[in-house]
């Protein structure tokens, strides 16, 4: 555990495979995504404890490694109203998460049959205001990486939590994206007024991580538009482009996810991107 205090009122755990996972202590805590596995979930519940009682738990996304651990948290889950359809209805399912476990938590095989997907209570459209106190989490729908992603900002403390809008690790999966609305958001982070930076994966930073991290988006969209000029379909691209995963790899001792469902998300991100640039060409120079 490396959890780290990055201002007056945050603190992030950023060695947990699978999402980055914040407390923010006012009058009570809220959570900003919950662990993947769920032995770090129930690890997870006992140190936030430890900072008062939880009063919500933020979801930046759907995509079960910010959501797993929801089910170990206590408090209101609150997300954009379309992650708690996706969980609703597109969870992964006993199966899917048996096999997955095997690899990445073995300890958590034995936990699916009384594991259940905790979907949010709370849903918002544009705007909502968690407060605690003295302090308020801003949260607003920003389209990015996920269709129902948002953007959480605590402007007490100047921090904002990007989720997987912004990474520092590296790219995150395209597949549930635009190429428009993942360099909109991505202009949107930048619109704040804001210290620090907490990414979906990887280390906390400052401002100048958004360059870096459009330029990595640029790379993947570029070569897709290059494989489109020379003519390749689809799957061809799909086979052929491969941008480095640094989320669902093997990281810091902890194993990441089989190889094969790691080709699959790149397949199915660089379909995507494909799919985008043949709609829209003039994506290929943003
Ligand atoms: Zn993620």
């Amino acid at each position: 555990m490396t959890l780290n205090r990055i201002s007056a009122h945050v603190y992030v755990e950023t060695a947990h495979l699978g999402s980055n996972n914040s407390i923010i202590v006012g009058d009570g805590i809220a959570l900003v995504d919950t662990p993947h596995r769920p032995s770090d979930a129930i690890a997870w519940r006992k140190t936030v404890d430890r900072f008062g009682k939880t009063r919500y738990v933020v979801n930046t996304d759907h995509h079960p490694d910010h959501t797993i651990g929801n089910y170990w948290m206590g408090g209101e889950v609150v997300s954009h109203r379309g992650t708690r359809r996706r969980l609703l209805h597109d969870a992964p399912d006993h199966d899917y998460l048996a096999r997955l476990f095997a690899r990445i938590d073995p300890a958590a095989v034995a936990l699916l049959d009384e594991y259940r997907v905790r979907v949010p209570d709370i849903v918002f459209t544009d705007q909502l205001d968690l407060h605690l106190g003295d302090i308020a989490l801003e949260l607003t729908f920003q389209p990015g990486h996920t269709a129902n992603s948002l953007i959480a900002y605590l402007p007490e403390d100047g921090v904002v939590f990007t989720g997987d809008i912004v990474c520092e690790a590296g790219l995150p999966s395209f597949q549930d994206c635009r190429v428009a609305d993942w360099f909109d958001a991505i202009d949107k982070v930048a619109g704040y007024d804001f210290e620090f930076l907490v990414p979906g994966h990887g280390e906390v930073a400052g401002r100048e991580v958004l360059a870096r991290y459009r330029e990595w988006g640029r790379e993947v969209v570029g070569e897709v538009a290059e494989a489109i000029r020379r003519g390749a379909d689809s799957e061809q691209a799909a086979a052929e482009i491969r941008f480095p995963d640094n989320i669902h790899v093997d990281t810091a001792g902890q194993p990441g996810y089989p190889d094969d469902l790691i080709e699959f998300f790149q397949r199915r991100s660089i379909a995507r991107v494909y799919t985008d640039l043949i709609e829209r060409p003039e994506l290929a120079s943003r």
